[in-house]
Parts: structure tokens; sequence; C-alpha cells
């Protein structure tokens, strides 16, 4: 796959102008009951799967242009989402969207609830997996009936332009528009209206996001990250450990919000692990990671200058190569990590591990709570007692055990952070009830009439209600 480098700066952007009437248009859309039909929803996700079938050659091209990714890793964690969810959703559709019966009082009528559209919804995404986390979204979206504006990230500039050129071809332009641009154009659409809004990012813009959705009361859903850790104890197999979580890490380049952040190792097996971790690098790539398809770089300086800061003066185990004219840091393990030090104090979004010593699971679950809850927490363990504490006594967004990132595969799960990493879920089924209004209705029939129910409030029937209630 070759890597289309279009000079792309200044960065696409859509009139800011052209945000207002385009969002009154997809609400005229809205109204006029057009996305409500469950045949115009399955029409709007075949055409999603067509669009992700026909055009993913040239989604990768963008994505490698954008930030080097290698082609598997652009297919099937980033592309591949959309098709798995919205086959999903296809097969799925017609049982999610039936009224589901509610238990009523006898006498009382019949109860059920029926999942609406909310109306216009906002679906704003990152650059780390620019594709999958604006389009799978927009799958629960359309499965719900909704008509929504898209606002992939500006930073990964080639994959925005795709989808801005193609997306239109497919989808129904009348309920479904992509907005391009940055700051000035997502500041102008959250000036709108919108009946929800979901965002994935970081935390600092998610506080824009929120506030200016308090104007018109629309609830948000946030998709937010911070520092996943992985705890690993000593009865864990360390040679896949050191895999697993050296594939979680430096997958994408570490630019993956529930990448492990650093690594809790009990202080029996921290050299085991280090010589393991450095030994999955070296099958993974070979020992070069710079010239290597199979290796991204990070998306650019800005970045590149901030991971590079958060390394400095830090003793490296292994890697801790940058080279800054091509983005580029070595997969990096750093070893004697103080808590305190600037890479322990916020996201590292990056390939750079950090390794501290504990001792214990117990003092691993301390040093957890000391934190912000993150997004996702993993552990290495074979001890049944010390999985049982650690998810009873800690709280994240979700958890793998034995593993890295791959609880997020399974669409069955909802996936969302806790506090400060994010709120509200989606994916599967949870993506269709995010977007979804759940409307509770009671049927009464005209035979039984509880007069007592009326006034006048006479004695008997307050005797009554008093024996009642
Ligand atoms: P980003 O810089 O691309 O920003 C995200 C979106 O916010 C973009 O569309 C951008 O245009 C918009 N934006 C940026 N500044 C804005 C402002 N001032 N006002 C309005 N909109 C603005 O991406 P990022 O925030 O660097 O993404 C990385 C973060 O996202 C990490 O913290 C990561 O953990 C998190 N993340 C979370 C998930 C998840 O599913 N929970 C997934 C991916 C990334």
């Amino acid at each position: 796959m070759s890597a289309t480098a279009i000079d792309l700066t200044p960065v696409p952007t859509s009139p800011v102008g052209e945000i207002a009437p385009l969002v009154a248009r997809l609400r005229k859309t809205f109204n006029s009951g057009k996305t409500k039909p469950l045949e115009w929803r399955r029409a709007q996700l075949e055409a999603l799967i067509r669009f992700a079938k026909e055009n993913s050659d040239a989604l990768v091209a963008a994505l490698q242009a954008d930030m080097g990714k290698p082609e598997l890793e652009a297919r099937a964690a980033d592309v591949g989402q959309i098709t798995i969810e919205a086959k999903l959703a296809l097969k799925n559709l017609k049982k999610w969207t039936r009224p589901r019966g509610a238990g009523t009082i006898p006498l009382m009528g019949k109860s059920f609830v029926i999942p609406e559209p909310l109306g216009v919804v906002l679906i704003i995404a990152p650059w780390n997996y620019p594709v999958g986390l604006l389009l799978s979204p927009l799958v629960g979206a359309i499965a719900a009936g909704n008509a929504a504006v898209l606002k992939p990230s500006e930073i990964t500039a080639h994959t925005s332009a795709v989808l801005a050129e193609l997306l239109p071809k497919y989808l129904d332009t009348d309920a479904i528009a992509l907005v391009e641009g940055g700051v000035p154009e997502t500041s102008a659409l959250l000036e709108q209206r919108f009946d929800h809004i979901m965002y994935t990012g970081n935390g600092s813009v998610a506080k824009v996001v929120m506030e200016a959705a308090t104007k018109h009361l629309t609830p948000v859903t946030l998709e937010l990250g911070g520092k996943s850790p992985c705890i690993v104890d000593r009865t864990a197999d360390i040679p896949v450990t050191a895999r697993r979580i050296a594939w979680g890490k430096f997958m994408n380049a570490g630019q993956t919000c529930i990448a492990p952040d650093y690594v809790l190792v009990d202080e029996s097996i921290e050299d085991e692990l280090i010589l393991e971790l450095k030994k999955s690098v070296e099958e993974f790539y070979g020992g070069e990671t710079r010239n290597n398809a199979d290796y991204t770089r990070i998306v650019n300086e800005r970045h590149h200058q901030r991971i590079s800061n958060l390394m400095a003066g830090e003793e490296v185990a292994f890697g801790g190569e940058t080279r800054e004219e091509d983005c580029h840091i070595e997969p990096t393990v750093l070893r004697n990590v103080s808590p305190d030090s600037p890479i322990m104090g916020s996201e590292i979004f990056g390939p750079v591990l950090p390794v501290l010593r504990i001792n214990g699971v117990d003092e691993a679950i301390e040093f957890v709570n000391r934190g912000e809850k993150p997004l996702a927490l993993y552990l290495f363990s074979t001890d049944a007692n010390a999985e049982q504490r650690v998810l009873e006594q800690t709280s994240s967004g979700g958890a793998c055990i034995n593993g890295t990132i791959m609880h997020i595969g399974n669409s069955k799960m909802p996936f969302g952070g806790v506090g400060p990493s994010g709120m509200g879920a989606y994916h599967g089924q949870h993506s269709f009830e995010t977007f979804s209004h759940r409307k509770s209705v009671l049927r009464r029939g005209f035979k039984f009439d509880v007069k007592m129910m009326y006034p006048p409030y006479t004695e008997w029937r307050t005797k009554m209600a008093k024996k009642m209630f």
C-alpha cells in the first residue's frame, strides 16, 4: 500500500458560515420522519459497509500518509470497526428497535418501553483511530434513527479529506453530514443545538464540549483517556505477559486510549519482565523501528516533543531513541521511575513504558487508587484471589485479565470510561441505546376504573390508602 503524502497544509476546513444552515437542514430532515423507518436505517448501514469495502485501500493510504499506520493495524483496528459494528446492528436492528414489555400492576393496563431516536446528534472524533472512532458511533446513531453531523480530527488531515470526499457518495446527505476543520469549526458546531453529543478525545476539550452542551441541556457521551495501569504479579507467565503488554503498548506507537500506560511489577520478577519485554520488541520489529512498516510514527511534532519531554532524565532500560525529523520514537521501557516524575503525571499516549516496582498486589491496588479512575486496567496473574481483590477494590472503565486491549473487541460489552476517563458507553447494542431515548408508555383500558383514587377523598378512601401505603 503506498501512502499518498499530498501536502494538506492548511488543513481542509468547512466554511464556518455554512454550519448553522447545515444543522438546520438536518433537523428539517429529522423532523420530516425520514430517518425513522427501519428501511432507511438498513439502507444507510448497508451503504456504510459498502463504503468501507470499496474504499478501504484509500482509507489505509490516508492513514499511512497521516501517521504511517501499518496496513494490518489500519484495517483490523480502525477501518474494520465500521463493518463489524454495522453488520451487528443490521443483524439485530429489529430486536433492538422492538418495544419492550415491562411488568404492570394488575388492572392498571399494559406497560412497555419504546426506543425512539433523539434527533440530530454530533459525533466528534480524535486522530488516533480517526476512521473507526468517527464511524463506529455513527452506526449506533443511524441504527437508532438519528440524523448526524460528523467531525473528524483535523490532525489526521488526509483521512479527514478522504472521508469528506467519499462518505457523501454513499450516505443520505439530507441526514448525515461531515464538517471538516479544527477549533473554529468545532466551536461553531458546538454553538448549535444538538440532541446528543458524543466526543472522543482528551479531558480538557471534553470540558469545553460539556460546557457548550449545558447551554441547550444536551446530553453528552465522553470517551476520554487516562493512565491505564498494568499490574503483573509473581504468578504470571512472564514471556506471555511481556508479549501481550508489548503488543498493547507499541501498537499504533502507544497512541491508543487503552494502551497500558505504565507497569506495576512485583519486585521479584522485574528484571525478567524487562528482559522479556525487550525480547518481544525484537521479535515484533527485528530491532529496527524507524523504517519499519509495522511500526507507527508519532502523529506530529507537537506530540513528539511532548513525549520526548516526558522521557527526559528517566533511566532507559531499552529503546529511548527519538528523531524529530521523522516523528519517530523507539519502543522504550523505563525503569526506576519515581511515582512523582512528570511521566507519571499525565497520560503518556506514546511508545514509552515506565516500569515501577511493587511488593504484592495490594500495594498495586493502593497505587492505582491514589490516581484517577483509568479507562482500562490490566492484571497479569493466575491467582484467583488477587484477581478478585483487584476487580473489587479498583474502579476503571474496563479491565482485562492476562491480556491488553482485547476487551474492547467484544461489542457485546459496553465500552466507556468512569470518572475522568469518560461518561457513557457504546459499541453494539450499547451504541444503539446511547443514541436512543427509552420512552415509557402505559396503555390503559376503559373497563376497570378504580374510583377510590379520585376525589372526594372520603375518610374511607384515606383509610384504605393508609392501609395500602
Ligand atoms: P484531537 O486533538 O484530534 O481532538 C479531538 C477532537 O476535538 C478533534 O475533532 C478536534 O478538532 C476537537 N477539538 C480539539 N480542540 C478543541 C477545542 N478547543 N474546542 C472544540 N473542539 C476541539 O484528539 P486528542 O484529544 O489529542 O485525542 C487523544 C485523547 O483521546 C487521549 O487522551 C486518548 O486517551 C483519548 N481517546 C479516547 C478514546 C476512547 O474511546 N475513550 C479513544 C481514542 C482517544
